[in-house]
């Protein structure tokens, strides 16, 4: 069996290891010329964390995690804190720590272990079409490869999912902007082993530890769509956006690097159960967009990976019952996560701003116990128990 997978993101990826332990030909399809993700860091939640466990990692993993032992919101204004508490009670109940990861060391990770020389860069696909016999990608460079199955893991802007759906989708602006980047960890910002949010305005500033003594630091910030940014300028932009902000988030914005850090405009897209088109099919961001708000776009992608996985090792040799068991798997848990993570965004960046001043005073009730349970809630349900 042949699969031709397209992108080599951390859904593409995952799904060429997954297919490769079942012994198919994999050849992996990447338009861009190096390892050069967008976006400095994810977290990686126990879910995701299982997933590449699963597919012999779970060292590698252990090794590029953060060690994030307590969680804690804090008054963005004042700096007083709302409430701290042990993640220990989560790891206890899903069974396994989380860990946030650095994007690239995360996709390198990835790409060794299915084989970084294997890899086709540069290699843009173009159009991809069904046939009886086998799927065909075709490429900018005007050559053509064909496979028993063709994965289409060219996220949220996916050619693959135009294909299957049979037209172009709107993606729907989530009505803030993401500033995200590393820098080293500092007491001054928060403790090194937390997951430290400050939170204020319907914004949200926060920091998490990945391995080597760095953060990944991210600021949301509610603004219209469209908005100019010249990269380089996110010193700037975020000392306007948290003047009169806790010294911890000042801090932060003198510790950042204008350069490297991000600006993503956050969108996602309604869910939809039309994942395969005879012997094409998508994952990841092309079949599931979501927004960053609950952590689980690129963990959904890696539960797809597996998911492909059991459906091929359940259905050998029939294609078709194969892809039609992967859509039948994933579709509702994915399309789940979508909204989930869509209400969370709405309480988060004040689309009702009674709602979100509900919530802050909610966290200065919170002993752990009702945000570990809404964060057990999106983990469990993976392909990975
Ligand atoms: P991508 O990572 O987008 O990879 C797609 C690949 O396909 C790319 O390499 C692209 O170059 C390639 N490609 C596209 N078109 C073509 C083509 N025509 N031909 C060839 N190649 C092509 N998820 C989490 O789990 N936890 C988090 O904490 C988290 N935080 C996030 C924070 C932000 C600000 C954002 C924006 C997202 C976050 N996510 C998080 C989501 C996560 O980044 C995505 O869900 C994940 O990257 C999806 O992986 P993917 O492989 O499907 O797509």
């Amino acid at each position: 069996m042949k699969a031709v997978i397209i992108g080599a993101g951390m859904g593409g990826m995952s799904a060429a290891i997954a297919l490769k332990q079942l012994g198919f030909d994999v050849e992996v399809y990447e338009q861009v010329t190096e390892n050069k993700p967008v976006g400095a860091a994810i977290s990686v939640w126990s879910n995701g964390v299982k997933c590449l466990n699963h597919l012999g990692l779970e060292k590698e993993t252990a090794e590029l995690g953060g060690i994030v032992d307590t969680m804690s919101y804090v008054d963005g204004h004042t700096g007083e804190t709302m409430c701290r508490f042990s993640m220990q009670p989560l790891i206890d109940e899903v069974g396994q720590r989380p860990y946030p990861i650095a994007r690239a060391e995360l996709q390198l990770m990835l790409m060794n272990a299915y084989g970084f020389d294997d890899i086709n860069f540069g290699m843009k696909m173009v159009s991809v079409e069904d046939g009886a016999d086998v799927a065909t990608v075709h490429f900018a460079d005007g050559t053509s490869v064909s496979g028993d199955i063709v994965i289409g893991a060219d996220g949220a802007k996916s050619l693959t999912r135009e294909y299957v759906l049979g037209g172009p989708v709107t993606r729907r602006y989530a009505g803030y902007v993401n500033f995200n980047g590393l820098v080293s960890t500092d007491p001054a910002i928060g403790p090194s082993t937390e997951w430290t949010t400050y939170v204020g305005d319907g914004k949200r500033v926060s920091v998490m530890p990945v391995a080597g003594d760095r953060f990944y630091f991210f600021f949301d910030v509610p603004m219209p769509e469209g908005q100019p940014f010249e990269r380089g300028t996110a010193r700037e932009v975020l000392t306007q956006e948290f003047d009169g902000w806790a010294a911890g988030v000042q801090t932060l914005i003198e510790k950042l690097d204008p350069a490297t850090t991000n600006r993503v405009e956050i969108l996602d897209l309604d869910p939809f159960d039309t994942w395969v088109k005879g012997r094409v099919a998508v994952l990841g961001d092309a079949a599931h967009n979501t927004t960053p708000d609950i952590g689980q776009g690129g963990c959904s992608a890696m539960e797809d990976a597996i998911a492909l996985q059991f459906a091929f090792r359940d259905n050998p040799d029939d294609v078709y019952a194969a892809l039609d068991a992967y859509q039948s798997a994933r579709t509702e848990r994915a399309g789940d996560l979508v909204l989930r993570a869509r209400k969370r965004c709405d309480v988060t960046h004040a689309k009702d701003p009674e709602k979100t001043a509900e919530w802050y005073s909610e966290l200065r009730d919170e002993d752990g116990t009702n945000i570990i349970r809404g964060i057990v809630g999106n983990i469990v349900g993976g392909p990975v128990t």
